[in-house]
């Protein structure tokens, strides 16, 4: 039987498209389908893919979910900016990280815990392309243990200095500026979040070469030698860095799932094509019953998919409105939770079935499976791996005596 909370919140969700979000997603539709050529001859030269940026700023689409007060703020909902990431997501993995990290990561943890000074400083231009953002949470000896981290500040003449080095961060050698997080020197608790511009000296960025995909979007080692960052770059209060950074990977995690929802639908479309040109045997191999079954595997995850995102996007959005509410932000990161694990474990699934579906030419990175498969591999890793996730889920069901750690 459905618990009372349950039923409330399947009760109120409703999924149909108004007119205002349709003009965003066709807008969004019209950008994807500028950068699909772009995105494919960067992937086949194995170049970063600069033109995401430009093209979708200039449809007005890199402040989706921030407020009109702030330069191109577009005040989606979380449903809309949902349903649009799981478009751009459709354009592949490197495409929409840099969505994930530059908006969901970045400005709406700044629009939650910034002061309006901040919001207006760092909002205004980087919703309209014209300051982009970096999230350097994970350090060589740090990463799904955070608090672990060793990056440490001291405070010198109204100012603080830090020092440190984050590494794996999408955007890093792109962005003007990264929010980081350190510990005061010499402890291991009082983690503070700060905003570093790339032109502090000191500050240097490094792309990472040889990754197993992702060849179009940046990921960088950052290196922060007694950097000076001016007091009013803090981030929210004082010690509450741990806070602000899970904040921001709530919001990553509900774009990661969002964008592999878009990859699901892209393999499905893809092996459908195929499946329905391809001849072997004397017909189509989507007659073929082993090849269905592929195709009904993927169009059932599609599905299953598609419905725990706009659960979590729906349940976010009633956080957003109510954010002192724990209540609701527990609910929310749980159904943020369980919607990137399966959406993202379904995503490689579904590419490792379309390159499946494609034979030989599923090999080769001329078609999209290909790509898919080795770009989407990333999401059982960053923001959350499966294993922590599984943990998350897991002590959602049994009740917070079973937490291993916090
Ligand atoms: C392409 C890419 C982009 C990224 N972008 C960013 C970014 O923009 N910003 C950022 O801060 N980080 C970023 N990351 C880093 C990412 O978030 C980390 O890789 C992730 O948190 C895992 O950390 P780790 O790689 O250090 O693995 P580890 O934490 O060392 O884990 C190794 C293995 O051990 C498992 N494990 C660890 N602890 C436990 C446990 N308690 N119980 C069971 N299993 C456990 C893990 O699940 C994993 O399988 C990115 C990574 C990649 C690959």
């Amino acid at each position: 039987m459905l618990e009372q909370d349950e039923f409330m919140t399947l009760s109120k969700m409703d999924f149909d498209v108004s007119e205002e979000q349709k003009l965003i997603l066709d807008q969004v539709d019209r950008a994807c389908s500028q950068i699909r050529p772009i995105e494919e001859k960067c992937y086949l030269e194995r170049r970063r893919n600069d033109q995401v940026g430009p093209v979708f700023a200039k449809a007005h689409m890199l402040g989706l979910p921030i407020s009109r007060r702030f330069g191109d703020g577009q005040v989606a909902d979380m449903v809309t900016y949902a349903l649009a990431i799981e478009r751009i997501g459709r354009e592949g993995t490197g495409v929409r990280t840099f969505f994930s990290v530059h908006i969901a990561l970045c400005q709406l943890t700044v629009q939650q815990w910034g002061n309006e000074e901040q919001k207006q400083r760092i909002l205004t231009p980087a919703t309209k392309g014209e300051r982009l953002l970096a999230f350097g949470l994970t350090e060589p000896g740090a990463g799904s243990d955070p608090a672990s981290l060793t990056s440490f500040f001291e405070e010198k003449e109204g100012r603080y200095v830090l020092s440190g080095q984050k590494t794996w961060i999408s955007n890093g050698s792109i962005a003007d500026s990264a929010l980081v997080f350190a510990y005061p020197k010499g402890k291991r608790d009082g983690m503070c979040a700060f905003v570093v511009d790339r032109d502090s000296a000191g500050y240097s960025a490094k792309p990472i070469e040889n990754k197993l995909g992702l060849p179009t979007a940046d990921t960088a080692t950052i290196y922060m030698d007694k950097v000076e960052v001016p007091k009013e770059n803090l981030l929210g209060p004082r010690g509450k860095g741990l806070s602000v950074a899970y904040y921001g990977l709530m919001s990553g995690r509900l774009s990661v799932a969002a964008g592999c929802v878009g990859v699901i639908q892209d393999c499905l479309d893809e092996a459908v094509r195929y499946a329905g040109v391809r001849q072997q045997h004397g017909r189509k191999i989507g007659r073929h019953q082993l090849i269905q079954r592929h195709i009904g595997i993927i169009s059932t995850n599609l599905e299953a998919s598609k419905w725990l995102l706009l659960k979590a996007a729906h349940v976010k959005q009633k956080y957003e409105e109510r954010p002192t509410d724990m209540g609701l932000r527990e609910e929310a990161d749980l159904a943020i939770t369980k919607a990137k694990y399966f959406a993202a474990n379904a995503s490689f699934d579904a590419a490792n079935r379309a390159v499946q579906v494609f034979g030989a030419n599923g090999y080769s990175y001329e078609n999209r499976p290909a790509r898919h498969l080795a770009d989407t591999r990333v999401t059982t890793i960053y923001e959350g791996t499966n294993e922590i996730l599984e943990q998350k889920i897991a002590v959602g069901a049994l009740g917070k005596d079973f937490e291993a750690y916090s």
